[in-house]
């Protein structure tokens, strides 16, 4: 049993001073209020958050951080540098370059990650011995750095979608396929799940998964009963495609194969009609928006406030890594709002806490995550209050002003794995560093 003192706490029902939160086998027992710390409790300073939820991670596209700038170019060029760095990808380098990218999440605060992964074989789509190798790699490399992990398996079957219909996969994409959905259930079903693993399910796109392997998908989540993930209108393009070759829009098609539920979370949901809106409020499906990823990508601004008030929960992620700071996405989600409406407060601080923890726990499928109450998992994010950027800006004001670095402890399932600002593998960017490196040479 751990005792968690906190100096302040953000409860479901405010933020409350001296909280003692009682722990035990990675669960919070008990959260008792107005306490003095008592000998043997672990102090945590500042203010204390529930966990916060990455919703969306691709962990090998943090190689390309501050690479792919010098000749301007969109999402498609920037996803041909990427798809450069995938030939050198596999179970060693893979494991090595998650495990790196993972503590960097920790150390920043996000204590839950959901890893949207289609790097599934060797080159040219041939089997390594083991077919789950490298999803095993990423569970290996989240539970050695002690963050909680669902894994994302993603259906990857063609190679792009044009108003002809879907194209074969490049030489690049065979590695991402395993030739058939039903191919792709069989081997999802052979991952374990552990206490601080879940194994979920993916869509890569309507882009990459013909309509008729859409419902193999989507049942085989439903059996499984898997959170599903989905790129949903990131772009344009995918939705003129989609529009020329089925007459509808990705969200459509998605709804008519009984895609959309409370479980399934779109990611981006970008270029949405008011139709689309209204099919995922209907459904009350979530949508994780990735903030620092659309801008870095020049994706465009999703409709957040439009989606929330038709009744889609909000999450939030960090995609591919131009940023790992989850104050600075919620920021992102309420600030690019600001901009389109010109107008403030688009949101209530409460919903933007949901979004960056409650609503990411849901949509990776831990229903017992996201808030500091007993019987959920003991996952805390301290922050101080006393940094050049938090100084003054009082406990209400951390979503607004913290960043990344203000982070001073982080607790995953009852365990501290950041102590004072450190992770215990030691140095994090030597870390990245060396992983990164490993890949682009
Ligand atoms: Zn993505």
């Amino acid at each position: 049993m751990t005792t968690f003192w906190c100096e302040h706490a953000v409860l479901p029902g405010g933020v409350r001073r001296s909280v003692r939160v009682v722990t035990d086998r990675g669960r919070i027992l008990d959260v008792r209020l107005d306490e003095p710390a008592e000998v043997g409790d672990t102090r945590l300073r500042g203010v204390v958050l529930p966990g916060l939820a990455n919703g969306h991670s691709h962990a090998f596209h943090r190689a390309l951080r501050g690479r792919t700038h010098d000749d301007g170019g969109n999402f498609w060029s920037w996803r041909d540098a990427m798809y450069a760095v995938t030939h050198r990808l596999d179970p060693e380098t893979y494991h090595a370059l998650a495990r790196a990218v993972f503590a960097e999440m920790l150390l920043a605060g996000y204590t839950a990650v959901g890893e949207f992964h289609y790097v599934h074989h060797a080159a040219g789509g041939r089997l390594y011995d083991d077919p789950n190798v490298m999803g095993k790699a990423l569970i290996s490399a989240a539970r050695e750095v002690g963050i909680r992990i669902t894994l994302l398996d993603t259906c990857y079957l063609a190679g792009g979608l044009t108003a002809g219909g879907h194209v074969p996969l490049d030489h690049v994409q065979e590695r991402f396929s395993d030739g058939s959905a039903e191919a792709w259930a069989e081997r999802v079903e052979r991952l374990a799940e552990e206490e601080t693993v879940r194994i979920g399910a993916a869509v890569h796109s309507v882009r990459a998964v013909p309509r008729d392997d859409l419902t193999v998908v989507g049942e085989a989540a439903t059996r499984g009963e898997r959170p599903l993930h989905v790129h949903l209108s990131e772009q344009p393009g995918e939705n003129l495609a989609c529009e020329g070759f089925y007459g509808c829009s990705p969200t459509e098609l998605l709804a008519g194969e009984g895609l959309l539920t409370p479980s399934t979370t779109v990611v981006h949901a970008t270029h949405l009609s008011d139709r689309d809106i209204e099919l995922l409020g209907t459904a009350r499906s979530i949508a994780c928006f990735c903030p620092t990823t659309e801008r870095d990508l020049a994706d465009g601004i999703g409709p957040a406030r439009r989606l929330h008030d038709a009744g889609v929960r909000l999450a939030l992620g960090s995609d591919q890594h131009a940023v790992i700071d989850p104050f600075e996405e919620v920021r992102g989600v309420e600030m690019h709002e600001r901009l389109e409406s010109l107008e403030r407060g688009r949101f209530a601080g409460a919903d933007l806490l949901d979004m960056a923890s409650l609503n990411g726990y849901r949509s990776l499928g831990w229903d017992d995550g996201g808030r500091i109450a007993t019987g959920h998992v003991a996952d805390l994010v301290a922050v101080r209050l006393d940094s050049p950027r938090t100084a003054g800006a009082g406990t209400r004001g951390v979503l607004y002003a913290a960043t990344a670095t203000d982070v001073t402890d982080v607790v995953v399932a009852g365990e501290q794995v950041v102590v004072d600002g450190r992770h215990s593998s030691g140095d994090v960017g030597r870390l990245l560093a060396d992983a990164i490196a490993a890949v682009r040479r």
